[in-house]
């Protein structure tokens, strides 16, 4: 069986469904720090923290795990930014941890779940895998610690790995199961969305000064099913004998402005809200937009919702998920 680690988050919950639906058992393994109980709807499910390597030897002498599939973390940057030992212990150490207990019990595959902040601020777009990496942020620098000692251990061990770096996850399950749902949330689809509802008064645009087409930032957002899709693809790759580990941005390579965002948020709920402008956000880059060709060569992946459909899904869950359906 596979092994999701972070399974009962928002991406994670995702990619346990997709691979049910492909006949792969799956383990959950989840502390529900930020995770929902009620998303791990699929497979089975252990409540166990990381960093607890004596639990996790356990998990790994009851279940027959033949790879993982590494999301838990956490995930704000904001919040790295106050509070960067958290993120050095729970995303970097407890992978260490996580690495030990797999070469242990000889369990080599792993994909990780990685992000565009290991880009930090983009010297050139759009953005390849060969792009220089220089995060910004101590959630960045975490995971980019994580993939460098991922490929020290490639080349010493017999690991194999394949780190996925996703742009702007956005969306949700099409059959409304399964979705967004952080507390608090930072991110701004479902903050307009909750707008949209009349969950807030406003929706804020963290500065409209940027060298950009309408002055907001501009980024590149990326449907959770493409995600979860590319997922299984990278676990199919590192299963063929003669595959090598491997590092691949997941994006649209489209760009969208914040205020474009929320115009396609205001056509699909049909509501009109307030919309203020505040001053920038700490950390903002003028554009993210992937170059995710290499993912297509490779993998054969490429991804299949646009923004429209985004929104659309998402606006199902939130409706859902807040009782308004
Ligand atoms: N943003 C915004 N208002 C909000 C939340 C986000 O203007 O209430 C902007 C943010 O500054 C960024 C973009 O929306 O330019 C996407 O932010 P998000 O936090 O969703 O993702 P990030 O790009 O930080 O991963």
């Amino acid at each position: 069986m596979i092994l999701i680690t972070g399974g009962a988050g928002y991406i994670g919950s995702h990619i346990n469904k997709l691979l049910n639906q492909n006949g792969y058992e799956t383990l959950v393994l989840d502390n529900l720090s930020k995770g929902h109980k009620d998303s791990v709807k699929w497979g089975e499910f252990v409540d166990c923290d990381l960093g607890d390597e004596e639990a996790l030897n356990d998990v790994f002498n009851t279940y027959d795990i033949e790879g993982v599939m590494h999301f838990a973390a956490f995930s704000s940057v904001a919040e790295s930014m106050e509070e960067p030992e958290k993120y050095f212990k729970n995303n970097f150490e407890n992978t260490l941890t996580l690495l030990k207990v797999m070469k242990e019990h000889r369990v080599y595959k792993i994909i990780f779940s990685s992000t565009a902040a290991v880009y930090g601020i983009p010297e050139e777009l759009p953005i390849t895998e060969n792009t220089l990496l220089k995060p910004i942020n101590p959630y960045g620098e975490s995971k980019l610690m994580v993939e460098n000692r991922l490929s020290d251990e490639a080349e010493f061990t017999p690991l194999k790995y394949v780190s996925l770096r996703y742009f702007n996850a956005a969306g949700a399950d099409f059959d409304c199961e399964i979705g967004e749902n952080h507390n608090p949330e930072s991110h701004l689809i479902p903050l307009v969305l909750d707008a949209a509802l009349g969950r807030r008064k406003s929706i804020s645009i963290f500065g409209d000064d940027y060298e950009t087409r309408d002055g907001t930032c501009v980024r590149d957002y990326i449907h959770v099913n493409d995600l979860a899709e590319a997922h299984l693809k990278a676990y199919q790759y590192l299963e063929q004998d003669g595959s090598v580990s491997d590092i691949f941005n997941l994006g649209n390579g489209t760009g969208f402005s914040v205020k474009e965002v929320i115009d396609v948020c205001k056509e699909v709920t049909g509501v009109d809200f307030e919309v203020k402008i505040e001053g920038r956000r700490e950390g903002d880059p003028d554009f993210l937009i992937a170059d995710a060709d290499k993912a297509w060569r490779i993998l054969k992946w490429t991804p299949k919702y646009d923004l429209n459909e985004i929104v659309e899904s998402a606006w199902a869950w939130h409706q859902k998920l807040h009782g308004k359906k």
